[in-house]
């Protein structure tokens, strides 16, 4: 194999990981996602604005669950584990479906019924997982596979496993690796808030071997009608189109703090509209498809630029550097897609009638 060939974020950043030459390496090459400069965000920002997005719906399974797992699943691997379970509101059963497939283990997903969007349920199903859907919501599921996991032979492989916050660092390295420098700014959705912690925790962690000499303002956005950390205190039903992110009380809320204070950021709640927004303008004018859960970065964005939150930056920064999370890809939900545009009119087939639709 040449010395160019990637080998997946465990071979790329071993000596950060908790592997050792014992360790089974199961990976699909996830990682090494591309950060992807954004004219138009920018300019809507302002003209000393630079925003890029880290498109991690183009890791293997289409989410950045995958960077995490990897880890996770190489070390139940390593540890003898025959099985490894989760609860997940779609993405994080599609990347363990798909590990365990791979690793030759068998996987238990138990999932809220009718919440999970249909591209996700499909992998799940499709890898050969084993898939519960309960009458109850991620929440629910959650607690249940903790306690299973506790009392039979079996890994947990939620974010609650350190080994997923782990793998999920890495993005920050590679981050930093192709900027060269930390971002000010690093945007993100959060729904579990594993991510926010594994980004922090990735940025501090370069910090402390002097690879960056400043950390990036944490900003957190989670959904309005499912912001628990934003209104300090659970929510029983929480409610939104971003499903990935419809969670009432999430495992790392106390690291999420912790980074939005360490880091002087913010964890703020954007409103479904709000998304579809983003979601629709990621689309259309960046040619990004993402899942709606992942344009919770972007509306974000939007939002506390109008409310005057950048102000006091561009007067201190002639450039101000911001990294989205882009958390998914659009094609794990198309119903949703689908059902946000016009569908497209029926005609009859000929070459006058097209040519006057298109308006040619
Ligand atoms: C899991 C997930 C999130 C939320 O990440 P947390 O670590 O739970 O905060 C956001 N977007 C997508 C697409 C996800 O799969």
């Amino acid at each position: 194999m040449s010395n160019h060939s990637y080998q997946g974020v465990i071979h790329r950043y071993k000596k950060y990981l908790p592997v050792s030459d014992r360790t089974p390496i199961v990976t699909l090459l996830e990682g090494n996602t591309p950060l992807i400069f954004s004219p138009k965000i920018s300019n809507i920002l302002g003209k000393n604005f630079r925003v890029y997005l880290k498109y991690e719906g183009l890791n293997p399974t289409g989410s950045f669950k995958d960077r995490g797992m990897t880890v996770a699943v190489s070390k139940a691997k390593e540890e003898g584990q025959c099985a490894i379970v989760c609860a997940s509101t779609g993405n994080t059963s599609a990347s363990a479906s798909a590990y365990a497939a791979r690793a030759g283990i068998k996987c238990i997903v138990v999932i809220p019924s009718g919440a999970i969007a249909l591209g996700k349920l499909a992998q799940a199903l499709i890898h050969n997982a084993k898939v519960i859907a309960i009458d109850g919501n991620f929440d629910d599921a959650l607690s249940i596979v903790r306690e299973l996991s506790l009392n039979y032979p079996v890994r947990l492989v939620n974010s609650l496993n350190p080994h997923r916050i782990e793998g999920q660092k890495t993005a920050a390295f590679e981050v930093v690796d192709t900027l060269g420098e930390a971002p000010l700014f690093h945007s993100l959705p959060v729904g579990n808030a594993g991510n926010i912690t594994a980004y922090w925790k990735g940025y501090k962690e370069y910090y402390s071997y002097s690879k960056i000499n400043r950390l990036p303002i944490m900003l957190g956005f989670q959904a309005k009608g499912a912001s628990p950390i934003v209104k300090g205190k659970p929510i029983k039903k929480p409610k939104t189109i971003a499903t990935a992110i419809r969670i009432g009380n999430p495992a790392s809320w106390q690291m999420a703090v912790k980074a939005k204070e360490e880091s002087g950021g913010i964890i703020d709640a954007v409103t479904d509209k709000e998304i579809i927004y983003a979601y629709k303008f990621l689309s259309r004018e960046e040619g990004i498809f993402v899942e709606p859960a992942s344009a919770a970065s972007v509306a974000g964005l939007f939002k506390i630029r109008k409310e005057g939150y950048f102000d006091r930056f561009i007067k201190d920064f002639d450039k101000i550097v911001i990294v989205c999370t882009l958390t998914g890809h659009g094609l794990k939900d198309p119903q949703l897609a689908v059902s946000k545009v016009k569908s497209p009119k029926i005609i009859k087939p000929t070459i006058k009638e097209v040519a006057k639709e298109t308006r040619l």
